[in-house]
Order: C-alpha cells, then structure tokens, then sequence
C-alpha cells in the first residue's frame, strides 16, 4: 500500500496540489474511513480485468490531477454491466477528456464498483483563517448548489458536535426516511463526521478536502467520490 507520505510526495514532486480520487480514496482509507474500493487502471486491458476482479456492475472515471470535476469533463461512466461496455467506456473518456481538456495529464482511469443507492450527502473541509480547519456537512445535489442548506463545526468535532450538525440541516427528515424511504444510518453519518475531524486534525499539509458524495443507506456510508487540495506553502 502506498503511504500517505509517499501520496503528498510525489504531487509535490509533480509541483501539483491536487490529488487524484485514487489518492484522496487512499489517504481516507487509511484513516478507517469507508470509501468505494478504487483502483487505477493505465490500459483499456487492466481496466477491463480490474472490472471482473472487483464485479460488475463498474463505474470509470478519469484519473487526472488536472480534473476537478470529472463528469464535466464527460470522466465518468455509471453502471458498466459487462467488459465491452468497460472497454468503450474507457475509450469513451479518454476521447472525451483530450477534447475537453487536451493539455491535462491523465495517469488513467479509476475503476470501482457500483455502490447501491442512498442518500447523497456531503462532507468538505475547508480552513479558515480565524478558526482553522471547518467541517461542513450537507445533502448532494440541488441541496447544497441551490439551496446552500448545509452546516458547519470547527475540527476537532466531538460526537455531540456530529449529531448537532446531521439534525440542523432542513434536509433532516430526507435522512429519517421521507415519506416510506428507508431511514439511512444516522449514527454512521456521525462516525464518519468525527472520522474525517480526526483525519483532517492528523493532516496540516491538506488545505481543502471533498467527500462528494457520500451514499448514506440503512446499512452504513461509503465515500463515492473523494477530492483533496494541498497546502501550497513549505514545499
Ligand atoms: P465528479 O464529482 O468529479 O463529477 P463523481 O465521482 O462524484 O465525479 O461522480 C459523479 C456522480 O456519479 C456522483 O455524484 C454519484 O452520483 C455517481 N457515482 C460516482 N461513483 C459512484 C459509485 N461508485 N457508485 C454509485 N454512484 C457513483
Ligand atoms: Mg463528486
């Protein structure tokens, strides 16, 4: 496994303070967080038996430190079903992303499992100058873009901290089950709060941090996707 200081090393080698997905994947990982199995793949080959490795069905998304967002950059195919589709998807990324974005370096493509659906939330870090390292929690989508219905705590976050800031959201009731959908984990949703306070409070070389989104079910939470930005200073 790749350490964390040998992660932060080589974007910095490569002068560069985005991480990939892989690499935000990893570094939460090893913090006992829960996120999708994501493994990069540097060939339509390798993705296609990565893919039968991990089972169907798969998402790809492109790999590329240069790529914030990725289905923008038309970097991301859901619900792949066999290795065919695997194989065009791949194709079907590279193509788009050189279009797109024809100066960005790509190391690939990563490739994990389809998760079943939940509740989207999200969970980002950001620092401020007063208060240091804020964490800010809220529902995905329209929830947070349009209506900004988010919260936020200071790092480091206590358990009552986590379970304040999951019920101060309107969206509240879409986690208890609205209307006959399966209320999600709640206390979950609050480990992974204090998880990600503790990883932040452990990693002052992270300027910014996204897990975005976060399926939330009834039985547990697991990062989809995940984006960390590193401090520019004492390189
Ligand atoms: P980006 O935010 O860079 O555009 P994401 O990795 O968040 O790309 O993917 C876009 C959307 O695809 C996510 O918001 C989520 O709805 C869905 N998605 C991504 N990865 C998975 C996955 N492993 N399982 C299920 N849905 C996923
Ligand atoms: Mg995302």
């Amino acid at each position: 496994m790749v350490t964390k200081k040998q992660i932060i090393d080589r974007a910095r080698n490569e002068s560069r303070t985005l991480l990939t997905e892989v690499e935000s994947k990893d570094l939460l990982r090893q913090a006992g967080i829960n996120v999708t199995d994501t493994r990069l793949a540097t060939s339509k080959e390798e993705a296609v038996s990565v893919s039968r490795k991990l089972g169907f069905p798969i998402v790809l998304k492109v790999a590329s430190p240069d790529i914030v967002h990725k289905s923008d950059a038309g970097g991301v195919k859901l619900g792949l079903k066999t290795s065919k589709q695997v194989g065009k998807a791949y194709d079907d990324i590279l193509k788009a992303v050189s279009q797109k974005y024809p100066r960005a370096a790509v190391h690939g493509v990563s490739v994990q499992r389809m998760a079943r659906p939940g509740v989207e939330v999200i969970i980002g870090m950001s620092r401020d100058a007063q208060f240091g390292p804020v964490l800010m929690f809220g529902l995905g989508g329209i929830m947070v873009e349009l209506l900004k219905d988010v919260s936020f705590r200071i790092v480091p976050l206590t358990g009552w901290d986590a379970h304040e800031m999951v019920r101060e959201i309107k969206g509240y009731p879409l986690l208890e089950g609205y209307r006959g959908q399966e209320p999600v984990d709640v206390s979950a949703l609050e480990e992974l709060l204090v998880k990600v306070s503790a990883f932040i409070e452990h990693a002052p070389e992270i300027k910014e941090l996204d897990l975005n989104p976060v399926l939330a079910r009834s039985d547990g939470v697991v990062a989809v996707d995940a984006r960390a930005v590193l401090e520019e200073s004492d390189w």
